[in-house]
């Protein structure tokens, strides 16, 4: 969709922000609506415009992103009166970007379409630094004709694979952040098993990170676990959402995802400990923990 220059941008958080940005900065004209105003101001710092209200951003726009925690936040943002439902014209591309429930995305989609509206969802990978450096793996669930007017609007934000019909692109999301928890959990014993045999951990995890055992995870947060630095980044209360979504999708297929569902109790017991605002590295503090009781 080259046409597309106005996009609205909905929820200018740690990643809505930076990715607004890059919009801003690959030529589209971007009006941001977040809850918290000074968030708005920020993009409007950036060469965007704040809007005070979702119709204020919607109105009128080519393409509408959502990127806001949870389904519930879609949900209101997309639904509520006064939302993206209400004030976008049929045509318009409404792009979910949050990760969410598959169903969420489903009823969003089919909603949608009765509205005339394009409906995709796109969840993302590669944390807060894959969206400033606009190096994002998008996974866009939705009809391949959305997907390819859609194409112009990814690119300043990523690479994007279309991965099936609506809600497939959360599913997708939803095996990616099972991954990825697996791996911070794996890293952060072998940085704990490293330290207690004495070795040197900033020369063993580089090179790990050169062999079957590398990862983006070593790549981009071995230094500040090593540091033991969890500001986020991406927040503990953010992955334990998700491992609810991996754990109810897993059950409703009937798979089992044994390592998944540890690693969900861990994050889980992080949360309750209180540090859900810590970045999901400090999976770190447990495997800490756990080790000085058996000292
Ligand atoms: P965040 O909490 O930093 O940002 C969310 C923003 O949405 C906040 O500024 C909040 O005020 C705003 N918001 C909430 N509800 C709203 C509504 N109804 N209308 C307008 N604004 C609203 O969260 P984040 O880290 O940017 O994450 C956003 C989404 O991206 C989440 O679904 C998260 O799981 C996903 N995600 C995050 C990362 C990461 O590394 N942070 C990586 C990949 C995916």
């Amino acid at each position: 969709m080259s046409q597309s220059r106005t996009i609205a941008f909905i929820g200018l958080g740690i990643m809505g922000l930076p990715m607004a940005a890059n919009l801003v900065s690959a030529g589209f004209t971007v009006r941001g609506y977040d809850r918290s105003p000074q968030q708005a101001d920020r993009l409007a710092g950036k060469g965007g415009t704040a809007a005070a209200t979702p119709a204020e951003a919607v109105s009128g726009a080519d393409v509408v992103i959502t990127m806001v925690p949870d389904s519930p936040d879609v949900e209101e943002a997309v639904f509520s009166t006064g939302g993206v439902f209400d004030s976008a014209a049929p045509g318009t591309l409404v792009v979910d970007m949050s990760t969410v429930r598959p169903d969420t995305a489903r009823a969003v989609n089919e909603e949608g379409a009765k509205r005339g509206l394009r409906v995709l969802d796109a969840p993302v990978s590669g944390g807060e630094a894959g969206a400033v450096e606009g190096v994002l793996s998008i996974m866009v669930g939705g009809d391949p004709a959305d997907f390819d007017a859609a194409a112009g609007v990814f690119a300043p934000m990523g690479s994007a694979v279309l991965v099936g019909p609506a809600g497939a692109g959360q599913t997708v999301k939803a095996a990616n952040q099972l991954i990825v928890a697996g791996n911070i959990q794996l890293v952060a014993e072998a940085l704990v098993f490293l330290e207690a045999h004495g070795v040197e951990t900033e020369a063993g995890l580089r090179v790990l990170n050169g062999g079957l055992a590398g990862s983006t995870v070593l790549t981009r947060k071995a230094e500040s676990m090593r540091h033991r630095r969890f500001e986020p980044g991406f927040r503990i209360e953010l992955h334990d959402k998700d491992m609810g979504i991996v754990t109810a999708a897993a059950r409703e297929v009937g798979v089992p995802v044994p390592m998944g569902a540890l690693v969900a109790q861990f994050i889980g017991a992080l949360k309750a400990q209180g540090h859900g605002g810590l970045d999901h590295s400090a999976l770190l503090k447990l495997v800490d923990q756990l080790a000085a009781e058996q000292k």
